[in-house]
């Protein structure tokens, strides 16, 4: 049968140049590999006013449940100087037992392996008892509006439910069997402007340097922590990421002034708990009258980033052992449940079902010669497939 061998699927999917937003033929590839195996392929193409389209693809094989869900993006970032790797970024060229390839890590490779994995599958014990599902985006590493989401939505609009989900991102720091991802820390981002009152440097008590009120509002948001970190996540952490005063006189005190930041907040948070203690903080440290002695009170305008990301862990027992198993079975390796990193389209996921994250090892991913070694290729389709049967397994008991 054809597409089980995971190395042929990835040079297959590597040499589509499917630089986001572009589809590159890497979806067309990944259906004509799931068509042959039984999977029902359909394209759903997402709109945005002032953004290109984007092409997804949703294939199911079966119709009754327990339902598994892979999901991932065959977008890749863009190679960056060509010139400069070793081998073309999408000639998927093996030298010294690595493909090298724009995606080889990040994600064409968990793909390629969940695809072997499926197709040996059904080659030995046929179809599983259940359905299959590959919920694939081109639009994760660009600005995954529409992507995931549209995806997601698209499809349970049409009656498509998931009893568990499978992301193929690469989530091992160093080596096959590192880490498996069980939930992610939420994201927030904002500005705060302070307005100050424009003057000359030598008649400061005609202006309103907003500078002076910059520091101590800056100041409140970084100290003190926000808490000490829970059972599954490290303590949440704000940075100030940029500070901007733009002005190029030094005779000249400024009319305003700004800060960025961004927090990255555990479960003892929601994203409007941590934007109400960042207005309190904000308020707290305005009022506080040893701001600026004899003077008014600091005013500020803040201005929130859209669409925060949400924190969120995953507690599906049945799930993350199915994976956890397969993992040590195939490695001989205990991986660490991990919350840490970015956001992921786990994100999006966890609103219709548990989630967990595990793939290849990250190391070389968005870096020029992203590469991958052609024998964590097969054991990763291994432990797909020890992980599909132990999760039908698992999901059919009484
Ligand atoms: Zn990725």
């Amino acid at each position: 049968m054809s597409a089980t061998n995971p190395v042929a699927n990835l040079q297959t999917l590597v040499r589509c140049p499917s630089v986001t937003p572009a589809e590159g033929g890497a979806l067309s590839a990944l259906e004509a590999m799931l068509l042959p195996l039984g999977f029902k392929v359909e394209r759903m193409v997402a709109t945005e006013p002032g953004m290109p389209d984007i092409e997804n693809l949703y294939a199911r094989l079966g119709t009754e449940g327990p339902h598994l869900m892979f999901a991932g993006h065959t977008d890749v970032v863009p190679p960056g100087d060509e010139a400069s790797w070793r081998h073309p970024p999408f000639a998927a060229e093996i030298a010294d037992g690595e493909l090298f390839g724009r995606g080889a890590v990040d994600m064409k490779g968990g793909i390629a392996c969940f695809v072997a994995a499926i197709a040996r599958h059904i080659e030995k014990h046929g179809a599983p008892k259940g359905s299959i599902s590959f919920l694939i985006t081109g639009d994760e590493e660009g600005p995954a509006v529409n992507g995931t989401e549209k995806l997601l939505k698209w499809a349970a609009e049409k009656g498509e439910r998931w009893d568990a989900c499978l992301v193929g991102e690469p989530t091992n720091p160093d080596a096959l069997g590192d880490m498996i991802k069980i939930g992610r820390r939420g994201s927030v981002s904002g500005r705060v402007t302070v307005l100050g009152i424009q003057g000359h440097a030598a008649y400061p008590h005609l202006a309103d340097n907003p500078v002076r009120g910059l520091l101590p509002l800056a100041s409140a948001l970084m100290a003190p922590p926000f808490d000490t970190g829970t059972n599954d996540f490290p303590p949440s952490n704000l940075e100030v990421t940029s500070v901007d005063v733009g002005n190029p006189a030094t005779n000249v005190i400024p009319a305003r002034a700004s800060f960025a930041f961004n927090i990255r907040f555990n479960d003892v948070w929601t994203a409007d708990a941590v934007k109400a203690e960042i207005l309190r903080r904000l308020d707290a440290a305005t009022a506080d009258g040893l701001l600026r002695p004899d003077r008014k009170p600091v005013r500020y305008d803040i201005a929130w980033a859209e669409r925060p990301s949400h924190v969120f862990l995953t507690r599906n027992n049945a799930l993350i052992a199915s994976l956890s198993e397969a993992v040590e079975s195939v490695t001989a390796r205990v991986p660490q449940l991990s919350t840490t990193g970015g956001t992921s389209d786990a994100r999006f996921i966890k609103d219709y079902c548990p989630v967990v994250e595990f793939g290849l090892v990250g190391q070389t991913m968005h870096m020029v010669d992203e590469r991958v070694a052609l024998a964590d290729l097969e054991t990763l389709t291994q432990i797909y497939g020890t992980f599909i049967s132990r999760w039908f397994d698992n999901a059919l008991l009484p």
